[in-house]
């Protein structure tokens, strides 16, 4: 597919980017950043963290697909720079869970999320339970949802192995 499939759908960041080009066609990454900052946040994407009844949302296909192109390096810079917004719902764990940073539970983390305690704002690990008190949304300055790698659909995980394999890589569901 084509390469920017892999990520999520956002405006054609072409338009403003082709303006910031040296005269060899590259891009300038600091003019990039200037563009971005002024983009501010209003391109994240966030769901809601947990359904009307309590269920816990999964982020979707689309956010999965999002995240495993940037941390596996399945495009390319060029197209990774013209999409700048990444999922920031889910995160893809391929080892053990850990443990949650409120209640202790071993390999029970399912969050990675933003807390407020005495010492100031930090970032914790918590368990579903210990989640639902606390956090309301995934993505931006929510929290992020800790997929472990056997619960990634299994047509994405195909696509990423088929994708790797493409690149000369070591596959990693498979
Ligand atoms: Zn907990």
């Amino acid at each position: 597919m084509p390469q920017s499939d892999w990520l999520l759908p956002q405006p054609d960041m072409s338009v403003q980017v082709n303006a910031l080009r040296d005269n060899e066609g590259n891009l300038l990454p600091d003019a990039l950043g200037a563009l971005l900052a002024m983009a501010g946040d209003s391109y994240i994407e966030q769901v809601p963290a947990f359904d009307i009844d309590g269920t816990p949302v999964v982020p979707p296909d689309r956010h999965v697909l999002d995240h495993l192109a940037r941390s596996c390096a399945l495009v390319d810079e060029e197209t990774e720079l013209l999409h700048p917004f990444a999922a920031t719902t889910v995160y893809v764990m391929f080892g053990d869970r850990y443990e949650c940073d409120i209640c202790k539970t071993p390999e029970s983390a399912r969050y990675d999320s933003p807390l407020l305690v005495a010492a100031g704002a930090t970032n914790g690990y918590l368990c579903e339970a210990c989640a639902r008190r606390v956090v309301t949304a995934l993505g931006g300055d929510g929290a992020t949802y800790l997929m472990a790698a056997d619960e990634v659909p299994a047509n994405i995980q195909a696509k990423v192995d088929a994708r790797l394999a493409e690149l000369g890589s070591d596959t990693i569901f498979t």
